[in-house]
């Protein structure tokens, strides 16, 4: 079979060499990955189309994902800072929350964002068709507004759309998505929020800081799970701290609507338990979105995911693929890599490569939470050696004047080399301080060349020195 196979796609590789394409390259999707992708392969002078089915351009990113989320976020963090100004003896009167005017104002940022995306996918670089796209074949697609169109190469940036519930009682309860609670017109006074991952989290605390009654239910033992437990024992501290009830370690058993109020039941600790709000926040996960006829193309997929090689070519030698529906992991900056790696290839076949060993990762809570390279839990199970060092933003200058005491940074390092593999910040503006380690990661530097670089006193970036110095004491390279 495997011979036939092979012989079926040198034939089509052979015919493919003869064909006259309408187009040099066909990227299926106009989000993040998909326009990156877009960008490098036309900037290079290819004919280009790009097929996007969405009423609204702009992708996930600008539309309903980070932007909207972050501009929501900070308003949290405003009203949480604003709540409490005694520390630095400022009195304020009696303090009013507008959410209708935080949301006119989100959707204002948003607007500019998507226009401008607009703009760029509209300015006549390449093509924009809009409709929904299917494999025919391994060059051709289906598009929905009857036309078909071939491409020599074919770049899959389709994305991922919210994961189906996991009991049908949730789908009589009634829950919201993501996408619904970023257009609420008014707050609910409760909600339990479904899923302790980065969304789950992100909008429990600024819905509780909005002054919504939160109970946030987690599967895994803590929330977070891509995490170390530390980073995980901290943020659910702060959460409850602020009137959030978290629940970890759980199983849902069943939703049901009582009146007004929907409730969830689950098992915590080997008891039944129920919890009853006025919404549900559905934050269980996405899956990829790769209905659209891969089997006609010869693409194969791994867990409903587009499965690609370190160049983002798939198991169709002329077809790559980049962002959300290949993964590992739904984050924007990856599907921008992973889209102009695609074009790159497309480019010139072979010329970059992924690198994943800079796997960064941030959930933007207060405080943030911050990832580059590997956690503890992932290093022991990959029998990676290492040595770690920490330390607490509440014993730290900057973050004391701030009053920034949550959290922590941490370092892991190679025991012999000590180059560094690994670096955590749970604490303030930890999604802009773990770029230092994103750096110096990226040159491969050890925890005594870290040690060794000048930082400006007070900063929040000197707390990554104590680390750096008790490892480098500790690393003895002969
Ligand atoms: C609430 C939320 C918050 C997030 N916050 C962050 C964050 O802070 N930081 C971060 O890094 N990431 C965040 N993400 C994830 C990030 O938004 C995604 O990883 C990123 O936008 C994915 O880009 P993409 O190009 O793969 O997909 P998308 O941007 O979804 O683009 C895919 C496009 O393909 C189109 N399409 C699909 N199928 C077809 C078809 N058959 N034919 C034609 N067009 C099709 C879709 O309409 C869509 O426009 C967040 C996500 C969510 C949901």
């Amino acid at each position: 079979l495997s011979v036939k196979l092979r012989f079926d796609n040198r034939l089509r590789l052979l015919h493919a060499s003869f064909m006259k394409f309408d187009f040099d390259v066909a990227i299926i999707g106009g989000g993040s990955g998909g326009f990156a992708a877009a960008r490098t392969v036309s900037s290079a002078g290819l004919k280009t189309a790009v097929i996007e089915s969405a009423d609204e351009i702009g992708g996930l990113c600008i539309l309903r994902g980070c932007m909207p989320t972050k501009a929501l976020l900070y308003a949290a963090e405003i009203i949480h800072l604003a709540r409490d100004t005694s520390p630095w003896g400022v009195r304020s009167e009696k303090m009013h929350f507008d959410f209708a005017q935080a949301m006119a104002r989100k959707d204002a940022i948003i607007k500019e964002f998507a226009d401008y995306r607009a703009q760029q996918l509209t300015a006549g670089k390449f093509a924009l068709i809009r409709a929904r796209a299917m494999f025919s074949d391994p060059h051709t697609l289906q598009l929905s507004n009857g036309q078909s169109i071939t491409a020599k190469n074919i770049v899959i940036a389709t994305g991922s759309r919210i994961a189906p519930p996991p009991l049908e009682a949730l789908k009589t309860a009634g829950y919201l998505t993501s996408d619904d609670a970023l257009k609420l017109a008014k707050l609910p006074q409760s909600m339990i929020v479904l899923g302790g991952g980065a969304i789950g989290c992100e909008f429990a605390q600024f819905m509780s800081r909005f002054g919504v009654k939160i109970t946030l239910i987690q599967r895994s033992p803590h929330v977070l799970h891509d995490f170390d437990g530390d980073v995980a024992d901290e943020i659910e501290r702060v959460f409850r701290r602020e009137g959030v009830e978290v629940f970890t370690g759980t199983k849902l058993l069943d939703v049901r609507r009582d009146g007004d109020l929907k409730t969830v039941e689950f098992e915590w600790r080997g008891e039944k338990k129920s919890v009853s709000a006025r919404e549900i926040l559905f934050a269980l996960g996405r899956v990829p979105n790769t209905g659209i006829g891969l089997e006609n193309a010869g693409v194969k997929t791994a867990w409903g995911r587009v499965v690609c090689d370190d160049f983002m070519r798939t198991s169709a030698p002329h077809i790559f693929a980049a962002g959300d529906c290949v993964g590992p992991h739904d984050i924007v900056h990856l599907a921008v890599q992973q889209g102009e790696v695609a074009g790159q290839n497309i480019v010139a076949p072979g010329s970059r490569k992924m690198d994943y060993r800079l796997f960064i990762e941030v959930v933007f809570t207060d405080p943030h939470i911050a990832q580059v390279g590997f956690t503890e839990k992932e290093a022991k199970k990959k029998g990676i050696p290492y040595l770690a060092a920490s330390y607490p933003f509440n014993d730290h200058g900057k973050s004391l004047i701030m009053e920034a005491r949550d959290g922590f940074v941490k370092l892991l390092a190679d025991p012999k080399s000590g180059e560094i593999i690994g670096g955590t910040c749970i604490g303030p503006a930890g999604g802009e301080l773990i770029h230092e380690i994103v750096l110096a990661m990226a040159k491969r530097m050890t925890v005594h060349e870290l040690a060794m670089v000048p930082h400006y006193h007070p900063t929040l970036a000197e707390i990554w020195t104590y680390p750096a110095e008790e490892l480098a004491e500790k690393i003895v390279v002969r």
